[in-house]
């Protein structure tokens, strides 16, 4: 049976090598991260537990639902009930969408990372390992990591990398020079968006309020989301203290990307009190991500470009093809995989 290599272990990359795996496929994952799950992402610090990437997976279709609900089911699974409610640019609180906030909400009481973690085991997965580049050879595909060494033999590859990551990596690689214009091409007008998470932890816990958090709804504001991070679970912050976790709107992040974290957490303790209109003590903790590729602005299809390389025993797949949800990206992982496996 053929040898695989994936580039990226996050939901679309793990999705894509059980399904190869489950065809009888040898698959190995490499990751770069220590970890596995990308943008799916916990963090325990401070007494706190929070999701510093996505915050929740919806259920998408019965084959996702299944996955996360059955395949890969994890005791501490759960559904926040409470809904998402809007603000605007001005700050006006109303009440959500009714027919999103019936959907299901899923996480985990230990983090939503819990979902890759699990989905990992029985993959082989390189962790610290970064591809930086390709090459195609007779016998197959070779792998160079960040330290230059090699990784051989793999008769099939597929990257599930965010695309302008992506481009880079095909841009410094080996290939048919014909495959490789056309895949440049077709990636080139992808876009993501940056977005700098700030969590604020309190002591005394916030004002509990009838929603589990806000999405700005007219793009006007330098919040475009805040969450009660201590609603999904009793146990992710300490006794009576409680986890807001601000995600900023692109405009916000790609001119404070270079920002010193004081100053971001500062600004933006100010910001949310304001929105909420609560006084808020200094925060007893403070923690910053920055995602340089937060969320596809521009998306391009995979299907036309799939169609080009995956003779050739390369396929892309991952948000960048079907726009930046967990769901999504698991779907496309899986599909993307199927149409390799139908090919080869
Ligand atoms: C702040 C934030 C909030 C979000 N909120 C939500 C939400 O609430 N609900 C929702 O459904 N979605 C949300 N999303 C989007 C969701 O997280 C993504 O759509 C999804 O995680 C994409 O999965 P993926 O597998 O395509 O990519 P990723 O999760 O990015 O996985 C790609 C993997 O490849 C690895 N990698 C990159 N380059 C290399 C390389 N050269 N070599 C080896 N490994 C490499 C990365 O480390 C990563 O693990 C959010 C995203 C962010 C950032």
């Amino acid at each position: 049976m053929p040898t695989v290599a994936i580039i990226g272990a996050g939901l679309s990359g793990l999705a894509a090598a059980h399904t190869l795996q489950d065809a009888g496929y040898t698959v190995t994952l490499f990751e770069k991260s220590h970890s596995v799950g990308g943008r799916a992402a916990t963090r325990k610090r401070g007494g706190f537990i929070y999701d510093h990437g996505a915050q929740y997976i919806k259920e998408g279709t019965p084959t996702s639902l299944a996955w996360i609900t059955q395949r890969f089911r994890a005791p501490d699974l759960l559904d926040i009930k409470k809904p998402v409610w809007t603000f605007t640019g001005s700050g006006t609180i109303q009440e959500g969408d009714q027919d999103q906030n019936a959907e299901q909400k899923l996480n985990y009481r230990s983090g939503l990372n819990t979902l890759p973690k699990k989905m990992a085991e029985g993959l082989t997965i390189r962790s610290d390992t970064r591809i930086d580049r390709v090459q195609r050879t007779n016998s197959g595909w070779q792998l160079f990591d960040q330290s230059g060494q090699s990784h051989t033999n793999f008769d099939l590859l597929v990257i599930t990398i965010p695309s302008p990551q992506a481009r880079a990596l095909i841009q410094d690689s080996m290939l048919d020079p014909g495959v490789q214009q056309a895949i440049m091409q077709h990636l080139s007008p992808a876009s993501y968006n940056p977005l700098i998470s700030v969590m604020l932890g309190y002591h005394p816990r916030p004002q509990t309020r009838p929603y589990y958090a806000l999405v700005n709804s007219d793009k006007k504001h330098a919040i475009s989301w805040l969450a009660w991070e201590h609603e999904k679970a009793e146990e992710r912050a300490p006794a009576n203290s409680g986890l807001l976790l601000a995600q900023m709107a692109p405009d916000y992040s790609r001119e404070h990307m270079e920002s010193s974290d004081a100053l971001i957490v500062q600004q933006v303790a100010q910001q949310v009190a304001t929105l909420i209109q609560e006084e808020l003590p200094e925060p007893v903790f403070s923690d910053i991500q920055c995602w340089h590729y937060a969320l596809p602005a521009q998306k391009v299809g995979a299907e036309p470009l799939n169609q080009q390389t995956i003779p050739y025993g390369l396929a892309f797949c991952g948000d960048a093809f079907v726009g930046g949800r967990l769901h999504l990206a698991l779907e496309n992982g899986i599909t993307v995989a199927q149409q390799l496996i139908a090919h080869h």
